[in-house]
C-alpha cells in the first residue's frame, strides 16, 4: 500500500512527525539504499526496503480496528459501487484489511477490522460457537413465550442444508421494553426503504452462530420483523460507546489478548 514516508515511520514507531522530518532530512533514513529523500515521498509499505541507521523498519503485521458500522455501509473489503466497512478505515497501514465477519447492508453496529486471518477463523468457526450479542427493535409486542423458543431453538430455512432447513443453536432474548415509535427501515424482501409507526419492542439477543439474516428470519418465525439491528458485542470485546456511527478505533492490548 502506497503512504507518505513520515507517516510510515511515525506508524513504525520511529519518532512524531517533526522528529521522523528532521531524520530524513539528515539523510538518517533510507529506502532502497537512497537516502536522500523527502518526507511526503510515497513508499510501497509491504515492498520498499526502508532503513533507520542501517536498521531495518519492520512494518506491524496486523492491524485490528473496532468501528462502529453505519447503515448504508458493506461488510467487504472493496466494492465497485459502494462503500465498504474497510473504506471507513481512513489510518490503515496495510491494504489487505478485511471485515471478520458480516453485518447486513441496514444493520449497524460493531465490526472487527483486521488482517489477522487467524483472529478471524477463531471468531467465524461454526465450531467455536463464539457468542455475538445485538440490541434491536422488533414490530409488535414480543412475549415471553418468543424467549423460550428461541432457547430452545427454532427450525428456519436454510437452501444449503439436505433437508431445506436447520434448527437454530439455544439463543438467549431479553425483552426491555415496548413502546409507540416512526422508524424507518429496509423491507428484506423488496430491499426498500419503508416507515413504520407503531409499537415496538427493544430486546437485546445473543446467538453463537452467524447465519445469514438469522436474527431477523428468527423474528420472522415468531411473526414479528426487525426494523432496527445494531451489533454490540463480539466475543468478549463490547462497542465503545463513545464511538459515534462511522467512528472507528484501533483495539486496545488488552482487548486483542480478551478475543485470542
Ligand atoms: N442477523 C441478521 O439478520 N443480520 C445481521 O446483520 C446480523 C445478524
Amino acid at each position: 500500500m502506497l503512504v507518505r514516508l513520515d507517516k510510515h515511520l511515525v506508524e513504525a514507531s520511529v519518532g512524531t512527525r517533526s522528529q521522523v522530518k528532521e531524520l530524513i532530512k539528515k539523510g538518517r533514513i533510507s529506502v532502497n539504499g537512497n537516502n536522500k529523500l523527502k518526507p511526503e515521498l510515497k513508499i510501497d509499505n509491504e515492498k520498499d526496503k526502508i532503513f533507520f541507521d542501517g536498521q531495518e523498519i519492520i512494518l506491524k503485521r496486523f492491524e485490528y480496528f473496532m468501528l462502529n458500522k453505519p447503515a448504508g455501509v458493506i461488510s467487504a473489503s472493496r466494492d465497485k459501487n459502494a462503500k465498504t466497512v474497510v473504506d471507513l478505515i481512513l489510518d490503515k497501514t496495510r491494504a489487505d484489511l478485511f471485515p471478520i465477519g458480516r453485518l447486513d447492508k441496514d444493520t449497524h453496529g460493531l465490526v472487527i477490522i483486521s488482517n489477522d486471518g487467524d483472529l478471524a477463523h477463531k471468531m467465524l468457526s461454526p465450531k467455536k460457537h463464539v457468542e455475538k450479542t445485538y440490541y434491536l427493535k422488533a414490530r409488535g409486542t414480543i412475549e415471553a413465550s418468543v424467549a423460550t423458543k428461541f432457547m430452545e431453538g427454532i427450525i428456519l430455512k436454510d437452501s444449503s442444508k439436505e433437508d431445506g432447513s436447520f434448527k437454530t443453536l439455544p439463543a438467549k432474548l431479553e425483552i426491555l421494553e415496548t413502546s409507540n415509535e416512526s422508524l424507518d427501515y429496509i423491507d428484506e424482501d423488496s430491499r426498500e426503504e419503508c416507515h413504520y409507526e407503531g409499537l415496538v419492542t427493544a430486546c437485546r439477543i445473543t446467538i453463537k452462530e452467524g447465519k445469514y439474516h438469522q436474527i431477523k428470519k428468527m423474528f420472522r418465525a415468531v411473526e414479528s420483523e426487525v426494523l432496527y439491528l445494531q451489533r454490540v458485542s463480539m466475543g468478549n470485546l463490547e462497542l465503545d460507546p463513545n464511538l459515534a456511527e462511522g467512528e472507528y478505533r484501533e483495539l486496545t492490548e488488552k482487548e486483542l489478548e480478551d478475543l485470542k
